[in-house]
């Protein structure tokens, strides 16, 4: 493993060649902390031992050059845009080699804390801040269904909302429960994150609301695990994290202006992925890199709701306790 100092930090490298069993070799290079755990791995092992590795989210280094994948990747996008078709994921993430360098460094724009509320249209955007305080007042997960992950609503709530409203759903009890985008009673509850937190860079604050994939990178377990463990310890009040889990954390978060945002003035902003990758992290605080703007179709998030239920009250974090306690008591 080399030890050497960039940007005054201490920085960590482990290369390293795997082989496939047809004997195709590959040069990897581990960073950091993922250099340390493969050096510790490696001083317990018994050196004539095999070692397997799996990496998740490589990089390829000589990814500048290969401007192709990224045509051929846009014109997957056009295409499926077009067709309308539901497999768009799989097709976008087999020929997507480096999605987390691609999309923080070249696909979006970005930008400052005080740009943000600038902005006059719809857009995602890349901002590097540092979480400053967790919301706890806006709780932490929402009741999700189980094949859409939006937010399910009591039917009381739901005739609130929907536009039109099924008869199915009309007939049901009132304290059931409606999936908003499956437009149907829902049955399977399951139970996601959903944080707010006050990020800051030089130039201002912002409140952002993150979901469930990116708390769970932070948190290390999942909602549903949490929640099951208050509601069995009848501890359902208390805010579960660490708050240093989150505070005085950097992050690059890829942000989405909304419809909803413009329309309302409403200044909180959905998270649609972090990035927490130093050199990434580096790369967009030196500002050197030349944004392209919005040219390619935003990434499908699942776990990302309607603008219009982004809205939050005390009153759904309420209805979210009881939907939960429910769940779990079963
Ligand atoms: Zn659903």
């Amino acid at each position: 493993m080399d030890t050497y100092e960039k940007a005054h930090k201490e920085r960590k490298r482990i290369n390293f060649e795997l082989q496939d069993v047809d004997g195709n070799i590959v040069g990897c290079t581990s960073w950091n902390e993922y250099a340390q755990q493969f050096k510790d791995f490696l001083d317990i092992k018994n050196p004539t031992e095999s070692v397997m590795a799996v990496i998740q989210h490589g990089k390829i280094n000589e990814w500048h050059e290969i401007d192709e994948v990224f045509q051929l990747r846009k014109s997957l996008l056009v295409q499926q845009g077009q067709a309308g078709g539901s497999s768009s994921q799989s097709i976008l993430s087999s020929t997507t080699v480096f999605p987390v360098r691609q999309e923080f460094l070249i696909d979006y724009p970005k930008k400052n804390v005080d740009d943000i509320i600038e902005i006059e249209t719809t857009m995602s955007c890349v901002v590097v801040a540092t979480i400053k305080i967790v919301q706890e007042n806006y709780g932490w997960f929402y009741p999700a269904c189980r094949k859409c992950f939006k937010k399910v609503l009591t039917k009381t709530e739901y005739l609130q909302y929907a536009q039109t409203i099924a008869e199915s759903v009309m007939n049901l009890a009132p304290t059931s429960l409606v999936c908003p985008k499956c437009e149907e009673e829902c049955t399977s509850v399951t139970i996601k994150f959903k944080v707010h937190v006050r990020v800051q860079d030089e130039t201002g604050s912002v409140t952002f609301v993150m979901f469930d994939k990116d708390v769970m990178k932070i948190v290390g377990s999942s909602a549903s695990d949490i929640r099951e463990h208050q509601v069995k310890s009848n501890d359902t009040q208390s805010f579960p994290f660490e708050h240093t889990q989150f505070l005085e954390k950097k992050l690059a978060f890829k942000v989405d202006i909304t419809q909803y945002n413009l329309n309302h003035d409403y200044r909180v902003y959905t998270v649609q992925k972090i990035c927490d990758d130093p050199d990434i992290l580096d790369e967009l605080v030196a500002d050197n890199v030349v944004s392209r703007d919005g040219d390619v179709a935003d990434e499908v998030s699942q776990e990302v709701w309607d603008s219009k239920a982004v809205q939050l009250s005390e009153d759904s974090q309420r209805a979210g306790d009881s939907i939960s306690n429910r769940l779990f008591r079963r």
